[in-house]
């Protein structure tokens, strides 16, 4: 069987996170290295490897972690605004092959990213 993701890890608990959000299909937590005053990670419960690996049927599921985001970034008081990024593969920067949004906000974002 194919190790687990740290991800996978911390949606058995196995590992620790600052869970922020949880349903029966997502997961919202603080990532461990933030890169801006407020970094969460949005991830889904189902093992999906990334973007590129999405099935058609995915679509509700993507959706609903939309407005989870959209929720949580009231809740962490995002007025300003704030930058939603999910990396892909080698050349998008991914390290975790399981997929996740990262929500930044709390400062001003440059473009283009790096
Ligand atoms: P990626 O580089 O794949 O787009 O993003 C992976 C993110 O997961 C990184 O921002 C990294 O800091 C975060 N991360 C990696 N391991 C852990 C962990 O064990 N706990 C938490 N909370 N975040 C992690």
């Amino acid at each position: 069987m194919a190790e687990k993701t740290i991800f996978q890890r911390i949606i058995d608990k196995e590992i620790p996170a600052k869970i922020i959000y949880e349903d029966e299909r997502c997961l919202a937590f603080h990532d461990v290295a933030p890169q801006a005053p407020t970094h969460v990670l949005v991830i889904p419960k189902r093992p999906i490897t990334s973007v590129a690996t999405l099935a058609d049927d995915d679509a509700a599921l993507v959706g609903h972690m939309w407005m989870v985001i959209r929720n949580l970034a009231k809740e962490l008081k995002l007025e300003n605004g704030y930058r939603v990024v999910a990396n892909c593969g080698r050349d998008g920067g991914q390290s975790v092959d399981h997929l996740h949004f990262h929500v930044l906000g709390g400062r001003q974002m440059i473009w283009p990213p790096g």
